[in-house]
């Protein structure tokens, strides 16, 4: 951590930075200019220490932090990729895993034909919402345990592991006796209790970016997972917002390669959240096996036409049989296969 003393700043100022740092078992190097001094506060757990504590002090001009907030996500603390196990298929290795969907369940028709449709076309993991958080409380929520019971059903009857949404912290035990692995969607990847709670179930999970959260924020939110003793996480894109309105969300694609030099968790790509809309879906999909995303997580519903939610974005089922053939040749174009 640097700290830039202002112009001027008298040797008391210098100083009660230096007792701060040593007051933290820190160590201090000062950079004594002509009209400034810079202080360098080392040691291993900076990216723990808040800069407020050295801002407030009098005579300092800014702050600036040289490690990252994050720790145990980080490539530095595990060099070696991790490789994710939900129900038996791997995540994070050469193979591109594709999950595959509704957003929501909506009765027994509706999951079992999407799970036929997105296994024969070469889905390995199947995803439903139980427990949908809508932007409105008059959305439809999702069909809660019932939701969690036809996902079980379809897990059995077409040997697919499943993926859901958990959104209370007091269900996660719940949830996690129904369903393979877990998501924690994107306007809860700060939510703290959720996540430590998500952290203790052991399950894998998919921790989704938060739409206006930085890399930094999200692998330091991976790191209340990692915290718990729960290795098995699997960050997820979805888009974050810019200015731009031309789409639902703007997909990071730069986060793929920036997240695979940073940390050692395997990075997949959701197109479909980013798009907003189903004829955009498969450009940024194979755009994603191309930047380098081990794996993708895309809505797809037998009748999007009449989807209770997010139907505009789902490929039909044809749509979603044409874009894995698709992707077949972008992942053996970058060395992987589906
Ligand atoms: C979802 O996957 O259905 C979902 C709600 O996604 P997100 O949290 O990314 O909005
Ligand atoms: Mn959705």
């Amino acid at each position: 951590m640097i700290v830039e003393m202002r112009t001027g700043a008298t040797r008391e100022e210098v100083d009660s930075v230096v007792q701060k740092a040593k007051s933290l078992e820190l160590g201090v190097q000062l950079n004594i200019g002509t009209d400034k001094t810079v202080v360098a506060i080392l040691g291993s757990n900076t990216g723990q220490i808040p800069t407020d504590i050295f801002a407030v002090l009098p005579g300092v001009e800014s702050v600036t932090r040289i490690m990252k907030p994050y720790k145990l996500a980080s490539r530095a603390f595990k060099p070696r990729d991790t490789k994710v196990n939900c129900g038996g298929v791997e995540i994070g290795g050469e193979r591109i895993i594709v999950i595959a969907g509704p957003c929501a369940v909506e009765s027994e028709t509706q999951i079992m034909e999407a799970a036929r449709a997105v296994k024969k076309a070469g889905a390995s993991i199947l995803r439903g919402g139980a427990f949908k958080p809508r932007t409105s409380p008059f959305s439809f929520q999702g069909l809660q345990i019932k939701g969690l019971e036809l996902l079980a059903k379809a897990r059995e009857d077409f040997g697919m592991p499943v993926v859901t949404e958990v959104v209370n912290p007091q269900e996660v035990e719940m949830v996690a006796s129904y369903a393979d692995m877990l998501q924690i969607g994107s306007r809860n990847m700060q939510n703290f209790a959720l996540l430590t709670n998500v952290g203790k179930s052991r399950r894998p999970v998919v921790l989704k970016r938060g739409f206006s959260c930085t890399i930094t924020e999200w692998l330091t939110a991976a790191d209340y997972l990692l915290a718990e003793g729960n290795n098995q996480v699997i960050l997820c894109e979805r888009g974050i917002r810019t200015f731009e309105d031309s789409i639902r969300f703007s997909l990071d694609i730069s986060a793929i390669p920036v997240l695979k030099k940073a940390s050692h968790l395997p990075v997949i790509v959701d197109p479909s959240h980013a798009a907003g809309h189903y004829s955009l879906v498969p450009a940024i999909a194979k755009a994603a096996v191309a930047a380098g995303a081990d794996g993708l997580l895309i809505e797809v519903h037998p009748n999007p036409k009449e989807a209770l939610v997010d139907g505009l974005q789902s490929l039909s089922t044809s749509d979603f049989t044409r874009l894995m053939e698709e992707l077949r040749t972008i992942a053996r174009s970058v060395g992987r296969h589906i």
